[in-house]
């Protein structure tokens, strides 16, 4: 029996990898913002349309360095979401600051706006909103809460790469907004990730911070951390990126055969595609309420049958034992967000998932029905 993960990272042909990290072995110049690294960063801008890339190891520290970046009083309050990966949460937590809990909307499952304005504070000074399984949040209502009220918005856009929004790219909403380029996501350079941003005046704090606040041999400005990006992700992340449109369209197949097969089945939720969203088909969530088994047993079932689909996300993180003792702590605060963490399941979405197998893992769910 062929075993099915929920991902499988896209990989450009073996190749044309080798022929991009060739001339390393002239140079010797493995990371330390090389020519790969500057090629990268521009490749990007142009992509994304955005005035500002900051590349950095991976996405977590990218997010904890945007937030550092905004020098927020220590003990100060972050409207966030529940319902994401523990990066989010812990970005926030270890920068000092406090988050708050909001609920979620149970459309496209991102941040509820009508419920954010009854938990900003004289301490609140930021909303970092997830744009959830690529579905991009309500970014015109959270704009205007966050000027009525002098709010920074810092997007975790971690699984939003490459979406637009009426045209507008997902690297130009808010203060700022992270991407990561882990293994797992769409668009990868193995472990990586980037924030985006427009205002200049943060270059060159965003890059103190990855790089120990070095500027110059003997110039040391900032008391910055070390998360830079090598070479060897950024060569990944430049083959990757040539062949990033026909993966997408690989994936929206895979999606297209999902919502053809389970359309339409008693008990099973589909998320309605987003107007105006062009989407990247970074995931396929299938919410199960009324149905023959609830989630665990579909889960359980497509475990036995070498499929392996993810409970994402669950648990969610104002449920994490670390948090526990924060003020908006507790799923009961967030409904909506618990009610989903319970029923969801993510099924197995890659470029390469064959039609055939996207069927049999159908198959499986429809008959346990
Ligand atoms: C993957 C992910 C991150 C963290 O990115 P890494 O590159 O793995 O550090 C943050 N937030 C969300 C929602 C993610 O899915």
């Amino acid at each position: 029996m062929n075993q099915i993960l929920v991902s499988r990272s896209s990989m450009p042909d073996f190749d044309e990898y080798c022929e991009e990290i060739k001339k390393m072995w002239d140079t010797h110049w493995l990371t330390n913002m090389g020519e790969e690294h500057r090629k990268f960063q521009s490749d990007l801008e142009e992509f994304l349309d955005c005035r500002h890339v900051v590349l950095y190891t991976n996405g977590h520290l990218a997010l904890e360095n945007i937030i550092a970046a905004m020098q927020f009083e220590p003990g100060s309050e972050v409207i966030t979401t529940p319902f994401t990966f523990a990066s989010t949460t812990h970005a926030i937590v270890r920068n000092g600051l406090v988050p708050i809990f909001c609920d979620i909307n149970d459309r496209d499952y991102t941040i509820d706006v009508d419920k954010i304005e009854s938990l900003i504070t004289d301490r609140t000074v930021a909303i970092l909103p997830v744009h959830v399984y690529g579905n991009i949040c309500d970014v015109e209502r959270i704009r205007a809460i966050a000027d009525a009220h002098g709010l920074k918005v810092i997007y975790d856009a971690a699984h939003a790469f490459a979406v637009k929004y009426h045209g507008v790219s997902t690297a130009n909403f808010g203060d700022a907004s992270m991407f990561s380029f882990h293994a797992t996501k769409v668009f990868n350079t193995i472990e990586g990730g980037a924030v985006c941003f427009s205002n200049d005046e943060l270059v060159s704090t965003m890059n103190d911070m990855k790089n120990f606040g070095i500027r110059g041999p003997e110039s040391v400005v900032f008391v910055g951390g070390n998360a830079k990006m090598s070479e060897f992700q950024a060569a990944m992340g430049i083959c990757n990126l040539r062949h990033l449109e026909e993966e997408i369209a690989k994936r929206k197949k895979v999606v297209e055969r999902y919502r053809d097969r389970l359309t339409g089945i008693k008990g099973l939720k589909l998320c309605a595609e987003q107007a105006g969203v062009e989407s990247n088909y970074a995931y396929f969530p299938v919410v199960f309420d009324g149905y023959g088994m609830n989630r665990d047993e579909v889960f359980d079932r497509l475990a036995e049958n070498g499929i392996g689909a993810r409970k994402y996300f669950y648990p969610l993180t104002n449920s994490f034992e670390c948090y526990r003792d924060y003020p908006t702590a507790g799923s009961g605060k967030t409904p909506v967000a618990a009610y989903l963490a319970d029923r969801v399941l993510t099924l197995p979405l890659y470029a390469d998932l064959a039609l055939e197998d996207v069927d049999r893992i159908c198959d499986i769910i429809i008959k346990i029905k």
